[in-house]
């Protein structure tokens, strides 16, 4: 197919911007979330409106550009950029439009999550959305959306009335329970792979300001306990609670003594939505296995939601290792506290960092075949994360991370699309598994045949 640059034919009733190589802004735009992303697209499209999304699609495809949907750059694997390619940048498209009687938000695809969160706030209401507010709406809800809301009003997707799609053809489509079901249910977990979604309607629910988190520490050694105790608490827990627990180096914080500071540690806690009285009630029972430190913070919901937006803030090198756990025996948790190292032979400020997160409530309510999102039977989310600053610490820093994920896979019942990075088929495979994938891919068939959308966790036609 012939490759052409020539954009004078996207220009002419093109209402966003267009940068090539060279212009200004064009470098700023191509940067995403994780620094270890350094690509050039040919072609970056910064649409404001549906209809520039359609020109942009059919441009690429008339031009023979591979075509990449950025929303809000957070993408681990950094599929938003092309090398060479057509950027559609939706990020101009950032508007949220709440209607606080019928409990609406209308959320442009290039929205951010704490946008969506602040203006719903305003009005004691919100919905799902991840833990980082500078998340796109756009990635996170196509694949399903974990948040601290989730196992009270289920996942972010779960929370979509309808979506406006531009599909490989240019058209506009609209997809709810009533219009398209078919990609109604795709868009519910499938990822980026059926169209650029212009717009989502989310349903809101009441949620009032207060919330609260808690992170008790544990020593590398006392932690197994802590963390059985931790896992026996799980089940039973309320759905306000969300049961977090992370194996870490732990910085200079003033929370930590300051002889465990640069040391291995692990935290158990819980994030809390409601009273952070009630909220408290949890805390003796996490107490029993004698913490070195904790940390408790009552917080609004919105500080919440921004509250580890500076420790994932944007630029530096990213690479994540998930998987997720239907049960937690006693050798994952040695494995999640081993970090990839079991003799202790390397510097613990170089291994990746581990994070459990609990799923279960209204998430494991919804039905299996009832969308595409597929791990409702998870008990627990594992994310193994790298991060680095110098380009040759990559390679090591990246194998370390597979070290941990490859510790935690024995164990594992498969993966969250939203959290895979290079993992390739058998990452799609493990995201889906194989009866929603079949779905998928007829789903795929009939509103993307010849695979226009395949710059994302990729579902064959
Ligand atoms: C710091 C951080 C915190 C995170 N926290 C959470 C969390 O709490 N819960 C959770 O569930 N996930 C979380 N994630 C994972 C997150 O859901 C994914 O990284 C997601 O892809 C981010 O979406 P994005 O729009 O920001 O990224 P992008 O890189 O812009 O998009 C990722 C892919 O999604 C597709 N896409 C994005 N927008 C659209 C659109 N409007 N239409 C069609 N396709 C689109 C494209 O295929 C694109 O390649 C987090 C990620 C990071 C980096």
């Amino acid at each position: 197919m012939r490759v052409t640059t020539d954009v004078a034919s996207l220009r002419s009733g093109f209402d966003g911007q267009i940068l090539q190589p060279g212009d200004d802004g064009y470098d700023e735009s191509r940067r995403i979330w994780n620094g270890m992303i350094d690509r050039h697209p040919a072609v970056i499209a910064r649409c404001t409106a549906a209809a520039d999304v359609a020109a942009a699609v059919m441009f690429g495809r008339s031009g023979g550009l591979e075509i990449a949907v950025r929303g809000g750059g957070h993408g681990v694997a950094g599929y938003a950029v092309p090398e060479g390619g057509l950027m559609v940048d939706l990020s101009p498209m950032n508007k949220v439009r709440v209607d606080a009687d019928r409990r609406r938000a209308w959320v442009q695809g290039g929205a951010l999550l704490g946008s969506l969160d602040q203006a719903s706030q305003r009005f004691g209401l919100a919905t799902t959305a991840g833990n980082v507010s500078h998340t796109g709406v756009g990635g996170l809800t196509l694949g399903g959306g974990m948040g601290w809301l989730a196992r009270l009003h289920g996942l972010a997707c779960d929370n979509v009335e309808s979506y406006e799609v531009v599909t490989a053809d240019g058209t506009i489509e609209r997809a709810s329970a009533t219009q398209n079901p078919d990609l109604f249910w795709g868009l519910r977990g499938g990822g980026g792979n059926f169209g650029v979604v212009t717009e989502f309607e989310f349903r809101l629910h009441r949620v009032g300001a207060a919330t609260m988190t808690a992170d008790l520490f544990f020593t590398p050694e006392a932690a197994p306990r802590a963390l059985r105790r931790w896992r026996d608490l799980l089940p039973e827990a309320p759905r306000q609670a969300t049961f977090t627990a992370s194996a870490v180096t732990a910085g200079d914080l003033p929370f930590v003594p300051l002889e465990l500071q640069g040391k291995a540690m692990v935290s158990i806690g819980f994030v809390w939505i409601g009273d952070p009285e009630q909220g408290q009630k949890l805390l003796p029972a996490l107490r029993e296995a004698g913490p070195v430190a904790e940390r408790i913070r009552p917080l609004t919901y919105v500080e919440l939601q921004q509250v580890d937006d500076n420790p994932q803030g944007h630029g530096r090198s990213r690479y994540w290792k998930s998987h997720y756990l239907r049960e937690l025996g006693d050798d994952a948790i040695d494995a999640f506290v081993s970090r990839g190292d079991p003799t202790g032979e390397i510097d613990a400020a170089l291994l990746a960092s581990g994070d459990l997160q609990a799923w279960g409530g209204e998430i494991a309510a919804t039905g299996h075949d009832e969308s595409a999102f597929s791990h409702r039977d998870a008990l627990v989310e594992f994310v193994a994360r790298n991060g680095w600053v110098a380009p040759d610490d990559g390679q090591h820093r990246i194998a370390l991370a597979r070290r941990y994920g490859a510790a935690i896979e024995p164990f594992a019942s498969g993966a969250y699309v939203n959290d895979i990075t290079d993992a390739g088929v058998a990452g799609v495979q493990s995201a889906y598994g194989s009866d929603n994938l079949a779905r998928l891919a007829k789903i795929k068939a009939r509103y993307d045949p010849d695979n226009v959308f395949h710059l994302n966790h990729n579902i064959r036609p």
